[in-house]
């Protein structure tokens, strides 16, 4: 998409996005286009009388904390990816094989109607900017790896889900472990490693988002290695089979189910044990209970159960 850009015009975008996150908007929308445009070249927009605009571009770039962290990936709206287009056919207009910062303020005044109207009240019109988009001078096409590397600024992270699902039957004189947590209870869950619904759920779910089957596969109840084996280490395995594979957890909502005890004063650290275990951050953890209202073997206190949905980045 970029191959055809100037190093200036792929400023511009980087600029853009920025301008977005420091104005808490999840897309880079055909403002922030011009934001970018006056940040990396405001000689263009000084010749065109655009200082006159009265857009208040230097509060984006005055510093401070972003609005929407950096790390979070920002699209591009739709009118920002018209203007885009738009840019392409100026610089084919002006038979150039790059596109430059003139020809993407085209692509902006053309495809979005707020940004043309400020730009109108300013005094540009539309011979003016196709005048400076026919006369721009020509500039070298950078090389694919830039355009590579501004496609991965940009890019859309793909993403998947996975359910996972457990329950175990409770017993007494058993330890009761979730999230690889203890919680003081009279009874536990009864099975071969030490039931800890919640991590079980939670790796399953991992598991599926990464289209690599199930926790039996992985964890056979029938290898002695797994006997009372810590839920966590399931955990941290799976964690391994995602990283060598490029997936990043982007969130884990889950949810257990028990008639008792009470689990939400013990979910802070449930919340750090898993996410420790999954090298991620707690607040990427979100954990729920409920009761099943005392009815069936949940709500016999027979059993305890978890549901969970894990979501990865590719
Ligand atoms: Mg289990």
């Amino acid at each position: 998409m970029f191959e055809r850009y100037t190093e200036e015009a792929r400023r511009v975008i980087f600029f853009a996005r920025f301008a977005a996150s420091m104005d808490g908007a999840y897309s880079i929308g055909p403002f922030h286009l011009l934001a970018g445009i006056y940040k990396e070249k405001s000689e263009l927009f000084n010749s065109l009388l655009l200082a006159k605009a009265n857009l208040d571009f230097e509060k984006l770039f005055r510093g401070g904390k972003p609005r929407v962290p950096t790390s979070v990936e920002i699209p591009l709206s739709k009118g920002s990816e018209k203007a885009l287009r738009l840019a392409v056919q100026s610089a084919d207009r002006a038979r150039s094989r790059s596109v430059a910062v003139e020809d993407l303020l085209c692509g902006v005044f053309q495809a979005d109607a707020r940004s043309r109207k400020q730009l109108k009240r300013a005094g540009l019109t539309e011979a003016a900017l196709k005048r400076a988009a026919a006369a721009k001078p020509s500039e070298p096409v950078p090389t694919e790896s830039a355009a590579e590397h501004l496609a991965h600024v940009l890019r859309v992270h793909s993403s998947q889900c996975g359910v996972g699902y457990d329950l175990h039957r409770l017993g007494e004189g058993r330890k009761l472990i979730l999230g690889g947590v203890e919680v003081p209870f009279e009874k536990g869950p009864v099975g071969h490693s030490n039931g800890d619904v919640l991590s079980h759920a939670v790796c399953d779910a991992l598991l599926g988002a990464a289209g690599l089957g199930d926790i039996g596969t992985h964890f056979p109840d029938t290898d002695p290695k797994w006997k009372g084996a810590s839920s966590l280490l399931f955990l941290e395995h799976t964690r391994k089979l995602l990283d060598g594979r490029s997936l990043r957890i982007a969130h884990i909502d889950a949810v257990v189910i028990t008639e008792k005890p009470r689990l939400g004063p013990h979910f802070p650290a449930m919340r750090e044990a898993l996410a420790k275990a999954l090298g991620i951050s707690p607040e990427r953890v979100n954990l729920k209970a409920k009761t099943n209202e005392g009815v069936d073997a949940i709500g016999r206190g027979e059993a305890i159960a978890s549901h969970a949905i894990a979501t990865l980045e590719a």
